[in-house]
């Protein structure tokens, strides 16, 4: 899935910041294309079991949006992206080009103190 390898870049990206060290928060960013719920189910499957298990995952939603020759201007969902900087107008169906985003952003990691 899709999902799960981006978080499982996200978390080997907090593992690679906490260096060792225990870790009480993390902060994201992520595209509305990946639902909130199942961005918290991936992070809480890969850190199962691992000295990230009890981190606090705080996320903020962002849009990925596209405006279209045929006047659609708006926020896509996660059907309407084809790979990393394609998109397919939920409008009319054409396919542009959007500027590539990363989906999942590290914004922080709160070291426990
Ligand atoms: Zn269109």
């Amino acid at each position: 899935m899709h999902e799960v390898s981006l978080v499982a870049e996200l978390v080997e990206a907090v593992e690679l910041r906490a260096d060792g060290r225990p870790v009480s928060l993390v902060r994201v960013r992520h595209a509305t294309t990946i639902p909130e719920d199942v961005l918290r189910q991936a992070f809480d499957m890969l850190t199962e079991g691992g000295p990230l298990a009890a981190v606090a995952l705080e996320s903020e939603p962002f849009d990925v949006r596209l405006r279209c020759a045929c006047g659609f201007d708006g926020p896509l969902g996660h059907d309407d992206l084809v790979g990393a900087s394609m998109a397919v107008c939920p409008s009319c169906g054409e396919l542009s080009q959007v500027p590539a985003t990363a989906e999942i952003e590290l914004i922080e990691v709160r070291l426990a103190t």
